[in-house]
């Protein structure tokens, strides 16, 4: 391996990996490194919306980064009095396993023609005339660098762009991916693999999801908002026991053991670039803030930062006054859907969780909207106006019993 590149990408999940392919393609000289061998696991739940797919069609043609998709889905309101239930002829969701997803991600990186190093982990990074990476046995230089290395980025705290996310800002899953075959999950789930998420499942300000794939069973909780005053593991305990007892998943699978993880909640970075430094995906704290939805926003920021970084290649000119076109592309792209899903989280698990649900339950009209902008194959900033004043009227007949 050189020791010298024009850029080096750390982290090689989503945000990192499209970054590299879109480097290599325009002729730039890549370097991805990752602290882990791949393929390497990763605690995820594994939805991708429809539009990962229509924005990365490549994925599609690279063998089995796709494991199934969804067609049906339940949403059960926090009393379990209320239920929406949705069906659609065309996949709501594809499911992924992130093992081989993000392999295959890789995999097409290094096809379009990027290095790839692992394991490497990234201790530091020093910024001068260009970038010194320094890993435990050896140090890199490279013109800039692209931190792609997820939530607790290296890049974004030795470049001074991360300034702590505060306990409010730090979501907090639980997880556990269960291999039980295909025969079970037609039983429990019919074939169109219907998932469900329980809202403010025990309180909190997230859900509990089930979420069956091909072959496997995904299960967990997210707290999205992290000023918790209650242990997480054992809402994930009472979750496998509530599940149990309505048997909606099978009575011998136990939650004992589930990885748990961090993700940021609510806040990106005020800046994600600086000299010679641009951040993407969880590293600049791109999470959708209602669904908890990353994979989405870690590959479009990762193309729009190796679009800039082409330009600045092309320019010799790596100053944050010019890298900073970064920020403008992705905040025109998707900066204004995550302000307004933050806004709906608030609204939604800060108190109307319950008229969510019953809402969506009973107005087929409001159900379709949520699954369309959740999906993104609507744009919320088109939905927005409608979603209010529908969800007002529907809240408003509610409180005179006529919805
Ligand atoms: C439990 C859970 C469920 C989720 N479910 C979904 C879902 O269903 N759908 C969805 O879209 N999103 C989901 N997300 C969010 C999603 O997983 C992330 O947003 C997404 O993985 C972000 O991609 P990334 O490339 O930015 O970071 P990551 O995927 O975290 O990749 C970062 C990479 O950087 C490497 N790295 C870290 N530090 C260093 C270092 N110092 N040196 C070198 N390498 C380093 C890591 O090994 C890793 O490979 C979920 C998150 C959690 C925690």
């Amino acid at each position: 391996m050189p020791n010298k590149y024009d850029v080096v990408v750390v982290g090689a999940g989503p945000a990192g990996s499209t970054a590299a392919k879109f480097l290599a393609e325009n002729g730039v000289n890549v370097l991805l490194l990752d602290k882990e061998r791949f393929p390497r696991p990763k605690p995820c739940s594994g939805w991708i919306t429809p539009r990962v797919i229509d924005s990365f069609p490549y994925i599609l043609d690279h063998g089995d980064l796709i494991d199934s998709y969804d067609y049906g889905m339940f949403i059960h309101s926090p009393s379990g009095q209320y239920v929406a239930k949705i069906r659609r002829d065309k996949p709501i969701n594809a499911s992924v396993l992130r093992e081989r997803f993000d392999y295959g991600l890789l995999n097409i990186a290094i096809e379009s023609g990027a290095d790839f190093h692992a394991p490497a982990k990234v201790n530091e990074i020093r910024i001068g005339k260009g970038v010194e990476i320094v890993l435990d046995d050896r140090n890199i230089r490279a013109e800039a660098v692209i931190g792609a290395d997820g939530a607790r980025s290296s890049v974004a705290r030795s470049s001074g762009l991360f300034t702590g996310w505060g306990r409010s800002h730090t979501g907090m899953c639980l997880v556990k991916e269960f291999r039980v075959g295909s025969d079970i999950l037609d039983r429990y789930f019919t074939e169109e693999r219907y998932s469900h998420i329980h809202v403010s499942f025990s309180g909190i300000h997230g859900y509990g999801w089930v979420h069956p794939k091909k072959e496997n069973l995904n299960i967990g909780v997210v707290c999205l908002h992290s000023k918790m005053r209650f242990n997480l593991m054992d809402v994930l305990r009472a979750y496998f026991q509530m599940l149990k007892s309505y048997r909606v998943i099978p009575n011998d699978l136990s939650p004992e053991h589930c990885v748990g993880w961090t993700m940021p909640y609510a806040r990106t970075l005020r800046r994600t670039y600086a000299n010679r430094i641009l951040l993407c995906g969880d590293a600049a704290g791109f999470v959708n803030p209602f669904s908890g939805e990353g994979i989405y926003y870690a590959m479009r920021s990762g193309e729009h930062a190796a679009h800039t970084m082409v330009s600045a290649v092309n320019a010799g000119n790596f100053t944050k006054k010019h890298l900073s076109a970064y920020q403008k592309a992705w905040r025109k792209d998707f900066g204004g859907d995550l302000k307004t899903f933050l806004n709906i989280s608030r609204l939604i698990f800060g108190g109307l969780n319950e008229s969510f649900v019953k809402v969506s339950a009973k107005d087929e009209r409001m159900r379709n909207l949520f699954v369309d902008v959740s999906s993104g194959s609507r744009n919320i900033k088109d939905c927005k106006t409608e979603m209010i004043v529908r969800g007002s009227w529907d809240l408003f007949k509610d409180l005179f019993g006529a919805l």
